[in-house]
């Protein structure tokens, strides 16, 4: 079956990552099935509504490689994909359930709607507005909302994730349609719209559960097939038992991203949050997902946010993408990243020192603080040296000697290359009779008085020669 569905975001300006998990899914099944993928961008809601945040939508899921066949920028035979701009058709669609006695105008003042609310948690019912609708029905005028004149029986319905549900009349009320202002409201609007986009699976967050009778009892109202209703589980946070929110450390999408977190990353851990396929297999490219992806594998209970795996799911696509297509291909990716330090040296330079620090990235902006020293000289730092656990049984003539020698055999190095430098540095340690934690924790910090480099004959070869003679002098002359 050719799956349509939708992503149907509300434009509120910050992108959690559980919005994205809500476009990842559908976006699979809709490839996996040779359907359609519907972007609809979902603005009633006037007063959380962000300007730019629809831009924001859709660059990330751009970014993610996650393509839609119809909604904005690419258009499609629903056209307005923004919900703001189909406010006729709910009404239309209103007046119709209006017409056939399933909704009326509703006149009631705020105020005495809450007086109704205060009477119920007072005698501690439960608030039902059904109860509280008006005895005689008005015509309808704009500025009125319209409700949805409910009937309370009890529902069975299938979820494709949840399974077999069942509520009892308590949970059916009368919504509201069309608000005042004249928005629909989202559980109006979205029943509309997938009828009218032929949506065939409704894919969206767990939280719209205990709504579903009111929507199955539209569909009835308005002669609809229902979709199949897919309920995804709820994120949630790193510790605890509650849902995922913005104080438990998860950063948005836009801040992983500026972070330099590659997208087949973050597109590879959300779909493990809720779902997988039943193998160890941790990485996955967009391709294997939309072949592997299955509606029965994803999970009922919620899923554990972990931002070290994420992070750690980074650092082996930057390897991946290293080791299988190429530098160039992961250095066009880091552009941005590269320390101020870094202006003004060559992209051959810059690739030399990616070849050989790529493999400890865990985000493209570690680069920032893991390579300063290959484009400026670092600060020498004496205590660094001599309070080295490594080099700390020594006295500061010893140091000195030891680093007298090592200057002298790598002046003599005519091809500064990372063989030549490996067989130098091996000399070198039967020579001083150190151990290789000693002479190249020595030479290592000499040159980069930093926590991390990697192996010290590929630094070497990449700082160069006279770079590395420097460095070391300078630090002779210090101690
Ligand atoms: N606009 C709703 C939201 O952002 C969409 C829910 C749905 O997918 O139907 O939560």
């Amino acid at each position: 079956m050719k799956a349509v569905t939708r992503f149907a975001p509300s434009p509120t300006g910050y992108i959690h990552i559980g919005n994205v998990r809500s476009a990842i899914y559908p976006y699979l099944l809709a490839r996996q099935t040779g359907g359609k993928m519907i972007l609809r961008i979902e603005d009633t809601d006037r007063e959380r509504y962000v300007e730019g945040a629809t831009e924001l939508i859709e660059d990330t899921l751009k970014w993610l490689g996650l393509d839609w066949d119809e909604g904005p920028i690419v258009g499609g035979p629903n056209e307005p994909y923004f919900q703001s701009e189909r406010k006729d058709l709910y009404l239309e669609w209103a007046m119709k359930l209006m017409e056939s006695g399933r909704a009326y105008a509703d006149p009631t003042l705020p105020e005495k709607i809450d007086e109704y609310r205060k009477e119920c948690s007072a005698a501690k019912r439960p608030f039902l507005y059904r109860n509280y609708r008006p005895k005689e029905f008005v015509d309808w005028e704009p500025g009125m909302p319209i409700r949805f004149l409910s009937e309370p029986r009890e529902y069975e319905w299938h979820d494709e994730v949840m399974g077999d549900m069942h509520t009892g009349p308590e949970v059916l009320d009368d919504i509201i349609l069309i608000k005042k202002d004249g928005y629909p409201t989202y559980n109006f609007a979205h029943i509309v719209d997938d009828a009218e986009m032929g949506v065939t699976h409704v894919m969206r967050g767990v939280e719209y559960l205990s709504s579903t009778p009111n929507y199955l009892a539209l569909y009835e109202a308005l002669g609809l097939n229902r979709p199949k209703l897919v309920s995804l589980p709820h994120i949630l946070a790193p510790t605890g038992n509650k849902k995922l929110g913005k104080r438990d450390g998860a950063k948005s999408v836009t801040e992983y991203r500026n972070d330099g977190v590659l997208a087949e990353a973050m597109l590879n851990y959300l779909v493990g949050l809720g779902w997988n396929d039943g193998t160890e297999q941790e990485i996955y490219t967009k391709e294997e997902l939309v072949e592997k992806f299955s509606l029965d594998r994803i999970q009922t209970s919620g899923a554990r946010y972990d931002e070290t795996k994420l992070l750690w799911l980074n650092g082996q696509w930057i390897r991946r993408i290293f080791d299988t297509e190429g530098a160039q291909v992961l250095y066009d990716r880091t552009v941005n990243f590269w320390p101020e330090e870094a202006d003004g040296y060559t992209e051959e330079y810059r690739l030399k020192v990616l070849s050989i620090i790529y493999d400890r990235l865990k985000t493209l902006s570690d680069l920032k603080e893991m390579t300063k020293y290959f484009f400026v000289d670092p600060e020498i730092d004496v205590d660094m040296i001599v309070g080295n656990k490594f080099l700390k049984k020594m006295s500061e003539a010893e140091i000195e000697d030891l680093m007298k020698v090592v200057i002298h055999k790598l002046s003599d190095v005519k091809d500064w290359n990372a063989d030549e430098l490996q067989k130098v540095l091996n000399e070198l340690l039967v020579e001083t009779e150190k151990k290789p934690a000693e002479l190249f924790s020595l030479i290592r910090i000499a040159v980069s008085f930093a926590a991390f480099s990697p192996a010290l004959h590929l630094t070497l070869e990449v700082l160069g020669k006279d770079v590395t003679l420097a460095r070391l002098n300078a630090v002779a002359r210090a101690i």
